[in-house]
């Protein structure tokens, strides 16, 4: 089974986070070159469609059960090597309910590297993104901020409160120096950007 670290990242493939519209992100690998303006193709492993299974149902039964679509994934009892079969099927309810079962079960078939494609077809999956201290907003694959030093894995937790002479009361919009790297340093240790005013006293 394909893990999400870094070695083991298939060809051509990038590892990152995808979410639909709400605040649920998945990790799955991407294919860079195939993407339909902010929509992306995602594959996911078989942990992360069981967890797709869990949250589309669980999402359907809440709103509008004969409505939405969900995952399913159906398995047989282990063969004598211990392995189950099984099926992963996209199943549109609202089309079951409306129109009849014919057309309303698409079986989502694994990749090459066993991944699933889950919503390939008609799901606006875009990247996730994540949001540095600084302000900043990144692709959830882009590690290291493209505003500031900081990477993902190491923001900080909390801004401390700084004694190092400048105005601590909240200023206007205008006031702060954001660009130099003496101003952007401040705001990494103490999440506030210094101003124009405290640079030059
Ligand atoms: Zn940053
Ligand atoms: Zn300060």
């Amino acid at each position: 089974m394909i893990d999400q670290s870094a070695d083991a990242i298939p060809e051509g493939l990038i590892a990152t986070r995808v979410c639909i519209d709400g605040p649920d992100t998945y990790p799955a690998f991407i294919d860079p070159t195939e993407t339909f303006g902010s929509r992306v193709v995602p594959y996911f492993t078989l942990d992360t469609v069981r967890q797709l299974a869990h949250d589309t149902q669980a999402g359907a039964a809440k709103h509008d059960p004969r409505g939405a679509a969900a995952i399913h994934i159906v398995e047989t009892t282990p063969d004598r090597n211990g392995e189950p079969g099984r099926v992963v099927l996209h199943i549109d309810w609202w089309q079951e309910a409306n129109v009849g079962p014919e057309d309303a079960v698409l079986v989502v078939a694994p990749n090459e590297h066993g991944l699933y494609p889950i919503g390939r077809e008609n799901w606006h999956w875009s990247v996730a993104w994540w949001r540095c201290a600084c302000g900043t907003a990144n692709e959830w694959h882009v590690s290291q901020c493209s505003g500031c030093h900081l990477t993902r894995t190491a923001q900080p937790d909390k801004p401390t409160p700084c004694d190092c002479g400048c105005n601590p009361e909240l200023g206007a919009y205008g006031e702060y120096d954001t660009t130099s790297s003496a101003s952007r340093q401040h705001f990494v240790d103490t999440g506030r950007f210094l101003r124009h005013t405290d640079r030059t006293s």
